[in-house]
């Protein structure tokens, strides 16, 4: 809504916080959206008792220039002398509690813990090394198999990020990505993703190997960026792929966050001939109505709905329906972490169009990847 809109709001809210504390607290603006607020001799529950209030005021809507807008808070907490004896030490406990704040579903409150500083140093120590990951070669994509149940070819292969860091050792994606997306991180990161994925497709298909899509997850700070799709294009001209090559993954709650601006982005990289698919499907709060306007070709079904898909009555139902919901959209639909035998005939049972997991292959590294697509294509003919 724009700058203006965004410093009234600062104010408002400055206003809202200033009317609930007290005479010798000081308040004052950290920068950003951050705010600090100095209570003396305040115990751990009246320490509470204030952040819940606070965060009441906050959620009330804001009228602004005709509009109601509803903003919250996420707060942390530090005590003195127990967390620091100093400001410095003091305001890095409480920023730490405060992530976590917001790691945790956000509109609350944290107090700092010694677990934080462990987590908390950790959380630095990767944002760190992170820092010179690509540029030291620590950064490597595996390929994962996606096959098409009713030909069993092949038709698709998801690049998967991989980090081994010389004292860190192997760093999973689940803990670094969301820290790379705090620390803006994802983008250079995610840029080397994308020229990876997309020449090592081009050379495969140099090679002589069938075509397939190469799908590469992206995150909400790279999906958000505004060079996205003429990164995207500037990438597959160099190294001359044909876009209709090339898929790129959403997350439903990135698609969700934000529906109106995401038809937006889809629409343009639609129209460049890029592919879209929705992640971790049935995860999110994705908007039906919307959906039906998102420029996707592909449903991806969460693979916690798979994993329990023999015992669990309620995942085979949603399963079906994630199916059926796709057919109607017109949408191809595929199922994430295909472990077992049972899954598969389950799935191939009740149409889902292709599979992808540990049941044909893991991820792969480039060298046992076109083994396996060599091997595959060995059996396919016998
Ligand atoms: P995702 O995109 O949903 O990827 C699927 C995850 O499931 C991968 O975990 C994959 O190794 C794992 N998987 C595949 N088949 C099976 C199976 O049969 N059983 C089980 N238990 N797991 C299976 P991974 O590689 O650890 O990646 C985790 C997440 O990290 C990904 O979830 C994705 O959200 C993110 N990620 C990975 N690479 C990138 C990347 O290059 N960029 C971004 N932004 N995110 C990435
Ligand atoms: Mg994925
Ligand atoms: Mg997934």
């Amino acid at each position: 809504m724009g700058h203006a809109v965004g410093d009234e709001l600062l104010v408002a809210v400055s206003k809202r916080l200033q009317n609930l504390i007290r005479e010798e607290d000081t308040l004052s603006r950290q920068g950003g959206d951050e705010f600090i607020i100095v209570l003396p001799s305040m115990k751990v529950d009246g320490a509470a008792h204030v952040s819940k209030k606070l965060l009441e005021a906050i959620e009330q809507p804001i009228g602004l220039m005709n509009n109601e807008l509803f903003v919250t808070a996420s707060i942390g907490i530090a005590m003195y002398p127990d967390d620091g004896q100093d400001m410095e030490t003091l305001f890095k406990c409480a920023d730490a509690a405060m992530y976590l704040a917001k790691q945790n579903g956000r509109n609350n409150f944290r107090f700092f813990t010694p677990e934080i500083q462990i987590r908390s140093s950790r959380n630095l120590a990767v944002e760190n090394a992170l820092r010179y990951a690509h540029t030291r070669g620590e950064l490597q994509l595996h390929y994962q198999p996606q096959i098409c149940l009713q030909s069993g070819n092949i038709v698709g292969v998801e690049a998967l990020l991989r980090w081994t860091h010389p004292e860190l050792g192997v760093v999973s994606p689940s803990e670094f990505i969301p820290i790379a997306e705090e620390s803006g991180q994802i983008l250079l990161i995610g840029e080397w993703v994308l020229k990876t994925a997309v020449t090592r497709m081009k050379q495969w298909i140099d090679m002589g190997y069938t075509p397939v899509t190469v799908s590469v997850n992206l995150s909400a700070v790279q999906f958000h960026h505004a060079h996205l799709s003429k990164l995207v294009t500037t990438i597959l001209d160099e190294v001359k792929l044909p876009p209709w090559y090339l898929e790129l993954e959403l997350t439903e709650s990135v698609a969700a966050q934000n529906p109106i601006r995401a038809i937006e982005i889809m629409n343009d990289l639609h129209q460049k001939g890029i592919r879209l698919s929705i992640d971790d499907f049935g995860t999110g709060y994705s908007s039906l109505s919307y959906l039906k306007r998102f420029k996707v070709y592909k449903l991806k079904i969460d693979q916690s709905f798979i994993r329990d898909l023999s015992i669990d009555p309620e995942d085979r139902a949603i399963t079906v329906t994630i199916i059926a919901l796709a057919k109607s959209l017109g949408l191809r639909v595929i199922a994430e972490g295909v472990e077992t035998k049972e899954q598969l005939d389950f799935l191939r049972e009740n149409g889902c169009d292709e599979v992808q997991g540990y049941y044909f292959s893991r991820p792969l590294n480039v060298d046992d990847f076109e083994k396996f697509i060599r091997n595959y294509a060995i059996k396919e003919q016998q």
